[in-house]
Formats: structure tokens, C-alpha cells, sequence
């Protein structure tokens, strides 16, 4: 994998998708419900076991494909021309950019061009999902109303809620999280990276418990010390994420 790219794009998505999310704005209809409904890329196999492809990867992708209907049915091609450029794609000389379209000075598209910018969205949105992905994976703050959000709308019926177990984490997201995290617990700071205790616990914890309706997706774990782990159980603990300031 390429290491991604922050964009202004990859930030005006994450903030729409933050809004959705935490329920600020409706600015696209397209929320959780309508995700779980609509993707069939097994879900529930998902939540039950984590995948490198998590929910909030396929949730950023459809969000923006549902981003660009909306364009497309009102026809702003700028909106187009603006991905195709943040992810360093080449964009057809036809498309306009915001100018052109406020002089009401270009033509609509013909059939042959509109199949020209189906094919470049679909190779330019999975270009920008990851950069989105970065930018949302670091806020755990938005990582709870995320799987708060997942364990709202998900199907019941399904009975998955007797077969979410405790896993084995996988050494790739223990290597994420602890990056994520800075090898730091997340309730009381201590260092849990090893680097100065060998003998330290080390807990990936679930930010929403599995008790209270989390999932084993990787959008789920946070980094722990065993103490900060046990007196947690199954509380949902709202910690709101709070950065340093640099100096
Ligand atoms: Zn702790």
C-alpha cells in the first residue's frame, strides 16, 4: 500500500462525513441505515471478525459515490474536476472548472463524456478512501458514534449479537492501533509500548464494549494498560479525546 496523501477533498469528506455521523447536517441523505442496507459485502462477517477493509472504509466509499450522484443530477462537474485533481488524475479537458461554471460558459456533456466520468470517479473515489479513512481512524471520538451508530441500525434479527466474541487480534491492527495510540493508554496516559516497561500489560480494548453492542471491526480498538482495562468492564466510558497542544 501507498502511504496516502491529506487533501483539502479528503477533508471537506471527513467533515461531511463527521456531520452524517454525529448527526450535525443532513447535507447528503445517505446515512447509516441506508449503508447497511444497501452494501452486500458481508457486514456481518465484518463486525464479527476484523478485516482490513473495515466498515468505515466501505461507509467512506459509498458516502462519496452518493456525494457524486447528487452532482451528477445537478450537474456540477466542477465538484468532479476537483476529486480527479486531488488524487492526480488526468481530468478530460471538457470538464469544467468552478469559473467556467459560474460564466455559464461550457456545454453539457454529451452520452460518451458522462461514460468518460463514470470511469474516472470509479478509479478516483477508492484513490481518495484511504486518506479519508486516515483522517477519521485518528479521532476516537468519532470512532464511538461510528460503531454507536453501527450498533443503532444493525439487523438483530440476524442474532448477531450472540455471536460477537472476544478474537484474537490480528498483528496487523495491534501494530495499527499501537500506532495510532502512540503506545500511550488511552484513560490515564501511561506508556504501554514496552520501550520503557517490557512487563507492562498492553490491552486493546473496545472502544464500544462488546457487552453493550460493539463489534470486533477495526474501527472498534483502542490501546489500553490492564488496570485502565479492567475497572472499564462494560462501561461505555466517554472519554473525550483530548490532544496536546504542541507548545
Ligand atoms: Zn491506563
Amino acid at each position: 500500500m501507498d502511504p496516502v496523501l491529506y487533501s483539502k477533498k479528503a477533508y471537506e469528506f471527513s467533515a461531511m462525513i463527521f456531520d452524517e455521523i454525529s448527526g450535525n447536517e443532513e447535507i447528503i441523505a445517505y446515512g447509516m441505515k441506508d449503508f447497511l442496507e444497501g452494501e452486500n459485502d458481508d457486514i456481518i462477517g465484518r463486525m464479527l471478525k476484523p478485516c482490513k477493509r473495515t466498515l468505515l472504509h466501505s461507509f467512506i466509499e459509498n458516502f462519496i459515490k452518493c456525494i457524486f450522484e447528487y452532482y451528477r443530477r445537478k450537474q456540477v462537474w466542477s465538484e468532479f474536476r476537483s476529486l480527479f485533481e486531488s488524487v492526480d488524475v488526468d481530468v478530460p479537458d471538457w470538464i469544467p472548472d468552478t469559473e467556467a461554471m459560474e460564466d455559464f460558459d461550457f456545454e453539457l456533456p454529451n452520452d460518451r463524456q458522462k461514460d468518460e466520468l463514470e470511469v474516472i470517479l470509479s478509479i478516483s473515489i477508492p484513490k481518495i478512501v484511504p486518506s479519508v479513512f486516515r483522517i477519521l481512524f485518528s479521532d476516537r471520538n468519532f470512532l464511538l458514534l461510528f460503531n454507536e451508530k453501527l450498533k443503532e441500525c444493525r439487523i438483530e434479527e440476524i442474532g448477531l449479537y450472540d455471536r460477537l466474541k472476544r478474537r484474537k487480534i490480528p498483528k496487523w491492527l495491534e501494530k495499527g492501533i499501537l500506532y495510532r495510540d502512540r503506545g500511550i493508554c488511552q484513560f490515564c496516559g501511561h506508556d504501554v509500548s514496552g520501550v520503557n516497561n517490557p512487563m507492562v500489560e498492553k490491552h486493546y480494548d473496545h472502544i464500544l464494549p462488546l457487552a453493550a453492542g460493539g463489534c470486533n471491526d477495526p474501527t472498534n480498538f483502542q490501546l489500553s494498560c490492564g488496570k485502565c482495562n479492567r475497572a472499564k468492564g462494560k462501561k461505555v466510558l466517554k472519554n473525550p479525546q483530548k490532544l496536546e497542544i504542541y507548545w
